[in-house]
């Protein structure tokens, strides 16, 4: 099936001035949009896209993703009360859609949130771990930190785990 002229509404309930919504989110429509998607995004922003500072980042991110072919709308996303907050934000978040599903005629409707991973213990996990990061290694992949290590560790061990893992690459580059 070609993607060219495709018209998509993606609906995210990440923020995209948010580290999750831009690499999450933004990377993948900004490469599917090369490829001809006519995507109409629209996102539930955090607080700081409210603030003076926030509208202009907004306003910069907006015309970026014009200029890329990604048409894009934003709406305040509420937190507490946690289930009034919610229904409240789907309920404008259903009539915002409906209406640019009509106005771009729209034919296909993705709609995401993205809950970040964090690690968990189980009793496989280190069995888990382990088969993953000796898979990667085959492949000349590195990975340091809490998410690399998929280890519960802090701060102090996390930049020891990334001067090992440079270590470790340079190593490997100079044998
Ligand atoms: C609430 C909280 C409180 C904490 N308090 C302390 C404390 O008091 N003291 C302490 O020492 N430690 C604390 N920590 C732990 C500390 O934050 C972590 O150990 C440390 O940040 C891990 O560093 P990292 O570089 O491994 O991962 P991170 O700091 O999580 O960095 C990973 C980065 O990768 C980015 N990323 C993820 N996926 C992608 C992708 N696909 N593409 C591009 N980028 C991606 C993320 O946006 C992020 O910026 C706390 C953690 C939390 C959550």
């Amino acid at each position: 099936m070609s993607l060219e002229g495709r018209r998509v509404l993606f609906i995210s309930y990440n923020g995209m001035l948010q580290p999750l919504g831009q690499t999450q989110v933004l990377t993948y429509l900004r490469e599917l949009a090369k490829r001809g998607v006519k995507f109409t995004l629209l996102s539930f922003e955090r607080d700081n896209a409210f603030t003076p500072a926030g509208a202009r980042e907004c306003a910069t991110l907006k015309d970026e993703l014009q200029r890329q072919g990604i048409e894009w709308h934003w709406l305040r996303y509420h937190q507490r009360p946690s289930l009034p907050a919610t229904l409240f934000d789907v309920v404008r978040g259903i009539r915002v859609a409906s209406r640019l599903v009509r106005k771009n005629e729209i034919e296909l409707v993705h709609a995401e949130e993205i809950l970040p991973a964090y690690v968990i213990y189980d009793l496989a996990h280190g069995r888990n771990v382990a088969t993953i990061r000796e898979w990667l290694r085959e492949q000349r992949i590195w990975t340091a930190g809490r998410f690399g290590e998929w280890q519960y560790l802090n701060m102090d061990h996390s930049m020891a785990s990334g001067k090992a893992a440079a270590e470790a690459i340079l190593a490997d580059v100079s044998a």
